[in-house]
């Protein structure tokens, strides 16, 4: 047989695409418009108002919800108030622990649904939301339901007692989790809460506020106000409000900061970051490849501690970087809902909108570009994974913190100019290594100045390990019995 024939008669070569895996929506059992859980039910907001959340991936309505107006805000305050001097507040402890026990227990048993609504709100890839996010949240409210009767044990030769009320304001890019970060120690701890979701995420906090009920949650020890930045002005302004709870850009940390200042409240803010991720030449690199990609496309980038700035040493920069571009290209980014996606759809259309401006900022200061060869969805909120090489410190995707799928690379020869570069931001909340010597590790750990750092490793969390940042990435901690503390007063003995 001639060559020609050969080829004129073997098979086309076999794609090995991976076939669609949509995760199904059925389990939801969603209404058309939700009205704020105030002293443990639903009701309609006093201001008559409504929004809506939309699914990024789709651009379709979810649900319209209430926007909490002040009255509103004034009454879920009042309700937790009551409910902190008549109920919670007097409860024991072992009491208390019960409650958030058979909340955990809930949570675990409703996880499937909770994660599926996670990713059609916000837009995260169902295997993170299901695998990553709701396993947290169930682990944080079994953590702090096991202290709630411990508290004197926690801090030996004190008598804590709860603040009061606690007004929490959280973000989009962990709805759950920031919710499970704030709401259950403070409950241990034996306040109430008020708490004000984002406005592009609200769904899943209105599905706990209903699960919480159903667990037996007495009225008014958890309230839940949607709405937008008004709203939330609206929850750490009020007079009633003894401790203030807020992750989210520093910008609004800093105004919260300066309107609180003056008052009695307790206050911890937990900001932005751009977290260094730092190579040595001995790392073992192949998994130090898998550890950058989870550093800076695990929820597409919508990360505080993500690790959007890589040092890299620089006789392996060219080799490292090459590796990575082929890393990338294997990443499939896509239907949020598909289980197979790695990277889903950008939060909301400001939000890639604030991308999209950053990047072209790298460009046009002279950084160098490269995007996988990938298709993205035609509709809904959706950005490549992208590299940026030929950065220097002073481009702005070396100092602004892009909160999207982009990992800006530098490099360095020292360990002294790793360290150096590392800690030239405003920022101080997470950091990586990557070598094989223990010694530097235990070096690097010592100099770099963050909250967290992860070495070998990244993105690693566990209800027992607090976390939280210096300089502007906001002060207090939250996990483990450190989160207990911003959420008590004491008396000596
Ligand atoms: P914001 O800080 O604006 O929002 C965080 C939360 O605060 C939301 O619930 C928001 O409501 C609320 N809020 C907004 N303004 C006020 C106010 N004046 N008083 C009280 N609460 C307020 O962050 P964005 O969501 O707009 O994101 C912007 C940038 O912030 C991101 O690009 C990222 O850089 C950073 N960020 C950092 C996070 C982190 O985990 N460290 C998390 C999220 C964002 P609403 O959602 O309705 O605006």
């Amino acid at each position: 047989m001639t060559a020609e024939i050969a080829k004129a008669s073997s098979p086309p070569p076999l794609k090995w695409e991976y076939a669609t895996s949509t995760e199904a929506t059925d389990i939801l059992d969603l209404e058309s418009r939700y009205g704020l859980f105030i002293d443990g039910e639903f009701v309609k907001p006093r201001s008559g108002k409504y929004f809506k959340s939309i699914n990024p991936a789709t651009e379709e309505t979810i649900a319209e919800v209430a926007e909490a107006g002040d009255a509103d805000v004034d009454a879920a305050v009042g309700a937790a108030r009551k409910a902190h001097t008549e109920v919670w507040g007097p409860m024991p402890g072992a009491e208390r622990a019960k409650h958030i026990f058979r909340i955990a227990r809930m949570i675990q048993e409703r996880s499937r649904e909770l994660a599926v609504l996670e990713t059609l709100d916000g837009g995260k890839p169902i295997k993170e939301a299901r695998d990553v996010d709701l396993p947290l949240v169930a682990a944080h409210f079994f953590y702090y339901a096991g202290w709630a009767d411990k508290l004197e044990y926690a801090f030996p030769g004190i008598r804590p007692e709860s603040l009061g009320v606690a007004g929490q304001v959280i973000p989009w890019n962990f709805p759950m989790l920031m919710l499970a970060w704030k709401v259950a120690p403070a409950l241990a701890a034996g306040n109430t809460v008020v708490l004000k979701p984002a406005e592009t995420t609200p769904l899943t906090a209105l599905l706990l506020g209903q699960i919480a009920s159903e667990a037996g949650l007495p009225p008014g020890v958890l309230n839940i106000v949607t709405g937008a930045g008004e709203t939330g002005s609206a929850v750490v302004s009020h007079d009633d409000v003894d401790k203030v709870a807020f992750t989210g850009s520093t910008a609004v940390g800093k105004l919260i900061q300066s309107q609180l200042a003056g008052t009695n409240k307790k206050l911890t803010l937990e900001l932005g970051g751009k977290a260094a991720h730092v190579i040595f030449e001995d790392a073992p690199l192949d998994q130090a490849i898998e550890g950058v990609i989870n550093g800076i496309f695990f929820n597409q980038g919508h990360v505080c501690c993500a690790g959007s700035r890589l040092l890299v040493q620089e006789n392996i920069h060219d080799r490292f970087v090459d590796k990575l571009k082929k890393r990338l290209a294997t990443l499939r980014v896509g239907d949020p809902l598909d289980k197979n996606t790695d990277v889903g759809a950008i939060n909301s259309r400001a939000q890639l909108d604030k991308i999209n401006e950053l990047v072209d900022s790298g460009l046009s200061e002279g950084a160098e570009m490269f995007q996988p060869d990938c298709v993205l969805p035609d509709r809904g909120f959706f950005f490549k994974p992208t590299l940026f090489t030929n950065v220097a410190q002073s481009h702005r995707i070396a100092q602004e913190e892009i909160f999207g799928p982009v990992l800006s690379i530098l490099s360095f020869r020292t360990p002294e100019e790793a360290v150096e570069k590392a800690n030239n931001t405003p920022y101080g909340l997470s950091a990586g290594v990557w070598t094989s010597k223990g010694s530097r590790i235990l070096w690097m750990a010592d100099q770099l100045k963050a909250g967290v750092v992860w070495a070998n490793t990244y993105n690693k969390f566990d209800p027992s390990s607090p976390f939280g940042g210096y300089k502007e990435s906001g002060f207090g901690r939250e996990g483990g019995r450190h989160g207990l503390l911003p959420y008590l007063k004491w008396s000596e003995g």
